[in-house]
């Protein structure tokens, strides 16, 4: 089983995946493994780095190392961790990209899915939930010094946004959608009882 996060930036991701990782772990007596992307292993840390503390970083190269990223955590930690039957729960995945550098950045959709399905040699996670919430609130919420892509304009994020919606509209049996300016219980609840009726937990 292969759970994934993702939404925009300020949505409370990391938070809900440990509680949804708590919960699971819990219900299911299996181990849970939490990830995150970019930056889910030590080379991804250097890549998450380069990617978010540039002054520039050329969009086509920006989705080359987000996809590079995603290759070795899919390849060394994702993977490896469903084959010895754990459920991993990833904080953003392949939906993130095609959100951001197609969407965001106005790269092509097609380009970008090719690279990145290439890069996970089509691993794609059994559900997906979206933490949606406008992106005025999202940039209210966040802390500490934003980095170079949550500087990014109101366009920017709301071309994400768009995109992220209008995948989870189009592929429904994958895709939960939850609105995330509900209290931090409330969101966590809609999660757990989707969740436990879709992937039978
Ligand atoms: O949510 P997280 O802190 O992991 O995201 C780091 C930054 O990278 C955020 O500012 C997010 O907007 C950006 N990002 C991106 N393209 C991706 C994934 C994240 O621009 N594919």
């Amino acid at each position: 089983v292969l759970h994934l996060l993702r939404g925009g930036d300020g949505v409370g991701k990391s938070t809900q995946s440990r509680l949804l990782g708590d919960w699971i772990g819990e219900v299911t007596g299996r181990e849970v493994v939490l990830t995150r992307e970019p930056g889910g292993t030590e080379l991804g840390r250097v890549l998450r780095q380069a990617i978010l503390h540039g002054d520039h970083v050329d969009p086509r190269a920006e989705a080359l190392l987000y996809a590079a990223d995603r290759a070795h955590h899919v390849a060394t930690l994702v993977r490896p961790a469903i084959e010895r039957g754990a459920v991993v729960i990833t904080d953003r995945y392949l939906d993130s990209s095609i959100a951001y550098q197609a969407g965001g950045r106005g790269l092509g959709d097609d380009s970008v899915e090719l690279i990145n399905r290439w890069a996970v040699q089509d691993l794609m996670p059994a559900a997906t939930v979206l933490l949606d919430l406008d992106p005025a609130a999202a940039a209210a919420r966040l802390t500490g010094a934003p980095d170079r892509l949550e500087r990014a304009g109101s366009e920017f994020h709301r071309r994400t946004r768009e995109v992220f919606l209008a995948r989870a509209a189009a592929e429904p049996g994958r895709w939960l959608v939850v609105d995330a300016s509900a209290g931090l219980d409330d969101v966590q609840s809609q999660i757990r009882v989707d969740l436990a009726a879709r992937l039978d937990l």
